[in-house]
Order: C-alpha cells, then structure tokens, then sequence
C-alpha cells in the first residue's frame, strides 16, 4: 500500500513519523475514517466538517485546506485501487521533546492517511447482524471530539468477545451512551426510531446524522431521547450506525435475543435507504 505522511506518498514500510509525536505519546491526536464505495467517498464533506470542529475544541492548528483534503484521499483511493473500503485520517498535534506543557504554534501537525479495502456492502454483520453486549461508560467527559485515545473502546470490543458477542455499548448514568466505535439506535415495539441526544457524551456520529436525514424525509424521524438497557433489552429491533458499517442490525443485548435473532425489517430498511441516498451523493 501507499500511505500519505506529512505531504509525501511512500510505501508503508517506508513511512515513519517521530517518537516524539504528541500522537503518540499523549494521544494528542483526532482522525476521521471515510467508507469508500465504487470508488467514491461516502459523506465526506461532513467527515471534513468533523475534523474541523475536533481540531477547534483541541485549539489544534489545521494546515491543510479542504481541497488538498479530498485530493489527498482521492490519490490514496487511486494509487491503492481502493473499490471498496475505508480512507483513515489521522491529524496530531505535531512532534516536540516530552513535555505535558505545549506551545501548539511552534508544532506542525503531523498528518497521515492510509487506505483499507474491504467489502462493506455486503458484509456478514448485515447478514447475521451483531451481538452486544453492554459495559459501563468510562471513557473521559469529551467523547464528542473524535481523539485517537480509543484504549478503552478497544479494551471493551475485546471483553465483548470474550464474552461471546460482537461488540458493546456503553451506559452512563442508567442510560445508553452509543457503542464503542459506533451510534446506538432502538426501534420500539410502536415502530419508533429512538437515539439519544448529542451532548458531550457521545460522539456526533457522520451515519447518525444522514440515516436522521433521510428518515425525516421520508416520514419515519428519529425520535432524540436517552433510554435505558432494559428498554434496549425489550425493543423490537436495535440497530448501530458508523461510517464503516452503515446500518448494522443488533440482534442480541446481553443474551436477550431481539426480532428474533434476526435483522429486523426496519433495519434492514433503513439500511437499504442509507446505502442508497449517501451512494447517490457520494464523491
Ligand atoms: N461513536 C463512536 C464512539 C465512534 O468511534 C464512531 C465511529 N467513529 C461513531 C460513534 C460513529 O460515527 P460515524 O458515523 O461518523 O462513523
């Protein structure tokens, strides 16, 4: 593969960034991952969006314009004949001696991109849906900006499948917050999509906010409410959002098997319909 370090496209084994890196050694760092379909980017612009605001609330310096953004990913998705997968972008604050104190305008952000294939479409998660598995929530009070400080979601998708499940949402306060790298939605026996708010808790997922789009248009909203993993345990459907799995169909919640152990059909329809609409939209 190639990969894109600081303004230059090297080979991976080639590609190097300093051990001084505040990515690295402070997790001072924020990434967006863009699903690739036939080729094109799936809601990029608002992933673009994203990385803006993330770098804001950090007071991290942006010295890349949109244009050489979506240039750059089209170059990666060209040279590594990217048909179907995922663009990872990952921006730090820059590389400077160990030091918890930092002075951002004298560090150069340090970016880099690589490319994953892999099927997304259609994919055995979608077939079979996922397995969740629920863990309390405690992850820092920021978890709206989109940092590279994923211990703990990692460390939680591995207790998920030590626990015979496919991943795990998170509760805070009695309430789902989202899943470890992904939105948590439920649709309720009356047929109600259901998410919880934004707030600082969870992180404003890209998928989330176009699968919100395009229900409203066509006549099923999403309804923003908190709700518990009892009300999870008990819905018709769930349901998880993300750029790299869509909509992905929940079909068990701690051993409670949903819809009956099945994808549910408004899953499956909204699956239908994101896949869809974002495809038509896709650059
Ligand atoms: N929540 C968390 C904690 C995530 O890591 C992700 C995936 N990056 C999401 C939600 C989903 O966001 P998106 O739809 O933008 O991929």
């Amino acid at each position: 593969r190639t990969v894109y370090v600081n303004g230059a496209y090297v080979p991976e084994n080639e590609a190097t960034v300093s051990v001084f890196d505040r990515g690295f050694l402070f997790g001072d760092g924020i990434y967006e991952v863009a699903a690739v379909v036939g080729g094109k980017l799936i809601d990029f612009p608002a992933h673009t969006a994203r990385l803006h605001r993330s770098a804001n609330e950090l007071g991290m310096r942006f010295t890349v314009s949109d244009e050489e953004l979506l240039a750059i990913h089209r170059e990666l998705i060209s040279r590594n004949g990217v048909d179907e997968g995922v663009v990872y972008l990952q921006m730090t604050r820059g590389a400077i001696d160990r030091d918890f104190m930092f002075d951002t305008e004298k560090l150069t952000p340090t970016l880099v991109l690589f490319t994953q294939n892999r099927p997304l479409v259609d994919t055995g998660v979608a077939k079979a849906g996922m397995k969740i598995v629920s863990i309390p929530d405690l992850r820092w009070g920021r978890c709206d900006i989109k940092t590279v400080q994923l211990l703990y979601p990692s460390l939680g998708k591995m207790e998920a499948k030590s626990r015979g499940a496919d991943d795990a949402w998170m509760v805070r306060d009695g309430v789902v917050t989202e899943g470890t790298s992904n939105n948590a939605f439920i649709v309720t026996q009356e047929g109600a999509i259901v998410t919880r708010p934004l707030s600082p808790s969870i992180l404003p997922g890209i998928t989330r906010a176009a699968l919100m789009d395009y229900s409203a248009v066509s006549g099923t909203p999403v309804e923003e409410r908190e709700f518990t993993i009892e009300e999870a345990r008990n819905a018709a459907e769930a349901f998880i959002t993300s750029a790299s799995v869509f909509v992905g169909p929940v079909v068990s919640i701690d051993g409670v098997e949903l819809s009956g152990g099945k994808p549910g059909p408004v899953t499956l329809g909204l699956r239908k319909q994101y896949i869809e609409e974002s495809l038509k939209r896709a650059i």
